[in-house]
């Protein structure tokens, strides 16, 4: 088939892209590479066509030139910290959903993957966190991925369209830059491995659960593929908790070091103290569980660093 992915110079997105390929697929890699870069699709540059743009009519027009059969709409602002400097710039991205929907049902477009968030469910109310229990879209970036989730359900129910809505919980793996914009694993990764303690934010208690990238694209490549998931939102990740503090510990312990945690004060928009996903429904709609333990996503990604440094 021929797949267009939105970000796909992005983290996940490249990751999706070469998934993709190996597959058998034609691959439409489209990103503004603002966050996204060219290093992580150099390896895949002379097998998929590469349309650099932003997710306005115009840009996205060269790419609906194509007869795309599917798409994967991952492009966003992202980050916690730059979405809260730029909120603007994050609600651009609700211009950008509308405009994919609109021209995957003009194309009569097979399916669209929309890439949402764990962050939808803001400070949790109830753990774990059901996709039709409460949410609490705190953050812009939030909000921005809860007005997606409604319009692909629009689409869906009064369009015909096939539409699916992942709710991702805290992915990491290769190729995810970690800088003072977030992303925690790769972060504590770079700092141990350069002999820096790793800087534990508050006293560590806050929890989430991390999924490796593998296990994310399985997914998003089942979610593609089976009818069970139209009109649907799933949440994707594992459910296996775990304390920042104790996520430290153990990247720490997995790169043979000595170094200790160090505690600085929490920034005051990191206000999530918990998240774990209620993975019933990705168990029974995807019939997937998650295959990579902490260890092993974490040494895998640390062999990563050690050859990308
Ligand atoms: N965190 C930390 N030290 C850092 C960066 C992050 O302790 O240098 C913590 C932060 O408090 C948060 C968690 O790691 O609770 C995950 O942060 P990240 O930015 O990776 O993603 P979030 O889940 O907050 O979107």
């Amino acid at each position: 088939m021929k797949i267009l992915v939105t970000g796909g110079a992005g983290f996940i997105g490249s990751h999706l892209c070469k998934a993709l390929l190996k597959k058998g697929h034609e691959v439409i890699c489209f990103d503004n590479f603002s966050t996204g870069s060219n290093e992580k699709i150099n390896d895949i540059k002379n097998q998929i066509e590469l349309i650099e743009g932003d997710c306005n009519t115009d840009d996205l027009k060269k790419a609906f030139q194509n007869n795309i059969d599917i798409v994967f709409h991952y492009a966003a602002t992202v980050g916690v910290k730059r979405t809260q400097e730029k909120p603007m710039s994050v609600f651009d991205d609700i211009i950008g959903i509308r405009n994919i929907l609109e021209l995957s049902y003009q194309n009569k477009v097979k399916k669209v993957i929309f890439a949402s968030s764990s962050e939808i469910y803001g400070n949790p109310k109830e753990m774990p966190e059901k996709e039709d229990g409460i949410i609490d879209p705190i953050q812009p970036y939030a909000g921005v991925k809860l007005i997606g989730e409604q319009l692909m359900e629009t689409y869906h129910n009064k369009f015909n369209l096939n539409t699916c809505s992942l709710r991702f919980f805290n992915v990491y793996g290769s190729n995810q830059i970690s800088n003072a914009y977030g992303f925690v694993t790769g972060k504590f990764i770079n700092q141990v491995l350069s002999g820096k303690n790793p800087t534990v934010y508050g006293d560590g208690s806050q929890s989430r659960t991390f999924t490796y990238i593998d296990d994310n694209i399985n997914m998003s490549l089942i979610a593609m593929e089976s009818e069970s998931t139209n009109g649907q939102v799933i949440n994707i990740g594992s459910d296996k908790e775990i304390s920042i503090l104790d996520l430290a510990k153990k990247i720490i312990k997995s790169c043979n070091s000595d170094l200790e945690p160090v505690f600085v004060e929490r920034e005051n928009y990191d206000i999530v103290d918990k998240r774990c996903p209620d993975t019933t429904r990705m168990k029974k709609l995807l019939n997937y569980e998650t295959k990579f333990s902490l260890n092993q996503g974490l040494s895998k990604t640390i062999e990563w660093f050690k050859s990308n440094k």
